[in-house]
């Protein structure tokens, strides 16, 4: 694919991305849902999880394994866990339904989990934990995939990227938000740096004859490895347990076994958490945190995670997006 861009409007990326869906099955508040987490991607720069996901979507709609019409549907288990059958639907409209009232719960009893099942997530993380941070309340969530990562020390996949976001409300501000792929790397990163032949740092993944390199299309077609050796290798792990068992669903290698291999997201689960600090410490913690937040911004050569992506949202203007992206865009749309 070529590295040529075009700059494109934000409300140009919304409606490319709502036609394409709506074009290919999936209803108005689906593809609305769907839509605007794919523009919010755009506008805030995380480039891996906006537009290029676009025929990823469509090739599951068009597989049939998604249900473009999904209605989710959220039910009490007790008063502070929610269930979120997805209904075999994109991730969005799921959180859509099931965060407003995991808010709701957490706010009454200052802690509550949602998990999420049936549901077909390809996005980034940050889009629900700074929703429930929004309310003033900490965000956890995590989601499990595909087998693409090897644990520390072998060369066979087990884990998927394996992503988990961490959110913590600031009143009137922004929230401190890190969102990560356990792998080194995102595979949306490694396909993007493949495609505009990017070399990537050694320690990112094995080729498929298990050799460390820095070919990003090596890598691809190979394993990634978690981030920081064993460390990030049992966070990995946690993510598997957490996203897959605990909300009732599949480990990534299961998730493997019963996808069609359409290259869509494939259908597993997810876990999130939400907390209020007012309640679990019995006080309002925001002096505190803005304290400590000075002490950390006052050291050189730090920032905060999400800055990055809170900058970028300032910016409303037009996106430099892949000319033959768009292009592939447009022909499904
Ligand atoms: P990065 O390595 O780019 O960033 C990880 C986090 O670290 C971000 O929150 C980032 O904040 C923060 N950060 C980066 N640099 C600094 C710094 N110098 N100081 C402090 N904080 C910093 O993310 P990944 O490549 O690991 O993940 C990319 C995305 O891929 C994530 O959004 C993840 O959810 C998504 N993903 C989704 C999957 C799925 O199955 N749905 C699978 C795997 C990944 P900032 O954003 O401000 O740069």
């Amino acid at each position: 694919m070529t590295s040529k861009t075009i700059n494109i409007g934000l409300d140009e990326i919304f409606s490319l991305a709502k036609a394409a869906l709506i074009n290919h099955g999936a209803n108005e508040e689906n593809a609305d849902a769907v839509a605007n987490t794919v523009t919010n991607a755009e506008r805030d720069g995380s480039i891996s999880h906006g537009l290029f996901r676009i025929p990823g979507y469509i090739k599951a709609l068009q597989s049939k394994k998604v249900d473009g019409s999904a209605t989710p549907e959220i039910s009490e288990v007790t008063p502070v866990i929610l269930k979120c059958d997805a209904k075999n639907g994109f991730a969005p409209l799921a959180h859509q339904y099931g965060i407003k009232k995991l808010i709701e719960a957490a706010q009454k009893f200052g802690i509550a989990g949602l998990s999420i099942q049936r549901c077909h997530h390809f996005a980034a993380l940050w889009p629900e934990v700074e929703a429930i941070s929004e309310h003033g309340l900490v965000g956890l969530t995590s989601v499990s995939y595909m087998p693409g990562v090897a644990p520390s020390g072998g060369a066979t996949a087990l884990f998927g990227t394996n992503p988990i976001a961490f959110s913590w409300p600031r009143p009137g501000k922004n929230p401190i938000v890190f969102d990560m792929a356990t792998a080194s790397m995102a595979k949306g990163e490694i396909q993007i740096a493949a495609r505009d032949g990017h070399s990537v740092p050694l320690g990112t993944g094995l080729s498929s004859s298990g050799e460390l390199t820095t070919d990003a299309s090596e890598i691809d077609k190979g394993v990634l490895l978690p981030f920081g050796g064993h460390k990030g290798s049992v966070i990995a792990l946690m993510v598997e347990l957490l996203s897959g068992p605990l909300v009732g669903e599949t480990f990534s290698y299961e998730t493997k076994e019963r996808d069609n291999g359409d290259g869509g997201p494939a259908q597993g689960g997810q876990f999130i958490l939400a907390m209020s600090p007012e309640i679990i410490s019995g006080k309002d913690t925001s002096a505190q945190t803005e304290e400590f937040l000075k002490k950390y911004n006052n050291i050189d050569g730090t920032r905060l995670p999400g800055l990055r992506r809170h900058e970028n949202r300032k910016n409303i203007g037009p996106r430099a997006v892949n000319l033959e992206l768009i292009n592939t865009i447009k022909k499904l749309a």
